[in-house]
């Protein structure tokens, strides 16, 4: 496998007209590791998110993923050093089958076109096959093979989202980033996501980026906490120092 590279966000300003919804953030994920940014609604978690994947520009500050500077970064050049993510509201494709949104999340590891493919070149057939297979393992390591022949839009809630998870390992990252993988679920389906994204740290030793609303879910699985609060970050450390934090603990007893 390939080094995982450390990633630093630093100094990190947004300013949406009149309003800064992130101000000065720092922090670092260190290789291997699951860091979680935790904070009230509307704290600037997922704006972080959305810096981080190319998809808001930062008005100041960086973000730098080993060497590579991704501040002013497109989402697909983001994609293509090995950074995948969910979003908070699903974003996957209701009327293909899980199949299909799944090779869509390998798109930025395809050498040949779907046209190529279409044209029947040896090749391109052979790609396609493998990326099939591929497809296939990724779904079956998140549970949701016997899916694959079925449109997304037809499954319960909590195998969409497993169906966006695996969408997001599709592509190969090296820094797997989650915004609020349980959210909208119940108690059992968040104990199996829970469970799953600790066997995918696991099985393939990538960075994850979790943002969560839930303390308690973070507190079981992150190595590293930061928490923001109206744009501000209060507190980094392990989750048994955030939680004793008295920022922290004013923050989510206040809101
Ligand atoms: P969180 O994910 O922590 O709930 P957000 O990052 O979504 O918080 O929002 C932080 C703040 O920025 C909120 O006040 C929100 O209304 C504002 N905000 C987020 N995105 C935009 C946008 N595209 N335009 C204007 N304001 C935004
Ligand atoms: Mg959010």
């Amino acid at each position: 496998m390939t080094a995982i590279p450390e990633l630093v966000v630093k100094d990190l300003t947004v300013r949406f007209a009149g309003l800064v919804a992130l101000d000065s953030v720092s922090f670092t994920v260190h290789p291997g590791t699951l860091h979680a940014v935790i904070g009230p609604n509307g704290a600037g978690k997922s704006t972080c998110f959305n810096v981080l994947s190319g998809v808001y520009k930062a008005t100041s500050g960086s973000v730098h993923f080993g060497r590579r500077d991704l501040t002013t970064m497109s989402p697909h050049r983001v994609g293509a050093l090995g950074i995948s993510r969910t979003f908070q509201n699903l974003a996957l494709s209701a009327a293909l089958t899980v199949e299909d949104n799944l090779l869509l999340g390998r798109h930025r590891l395809m050498k040949t076109g779907i046209v190529r493919a279409g044209l029947r070149w040896p090749t391109a057939l052979r790609e396609e096959k493998k990326h099939r297979e591929r497809v296939r393992e990724i779904a079956d390591f998140v549970g949701v093979a016997h899916h694959l022949n079925i449109p997304v839009g037809g499954l319960p809630y909590g195998d969409q989202k497993r169906v966006e998870l695996a969408r997001a390992l599709c592509g190969e990252p090296r820094l797997l980033m989650l915004d609020e993988p349980v959210a909208g679920m119940n108690a059992t389906e968040r104990l199996s996501m829970a469970g799953l994204i600790v066997s995918v740290r696991e099985a393939l030793g990538i960075s994850v980026l979790l943002v969560e609303h839930d303390m308690g879910m973070v507190m079981r699985l992150a190595d590293e906490v930061t928490v923001l609060d109206f744009g501000k970050r209060i507190a980094t450390g392990t989750p048994a120092e955030v939680q004793e934090n008295p920022e922290v603990l004013r923050a989510y007893l206040g809101e």
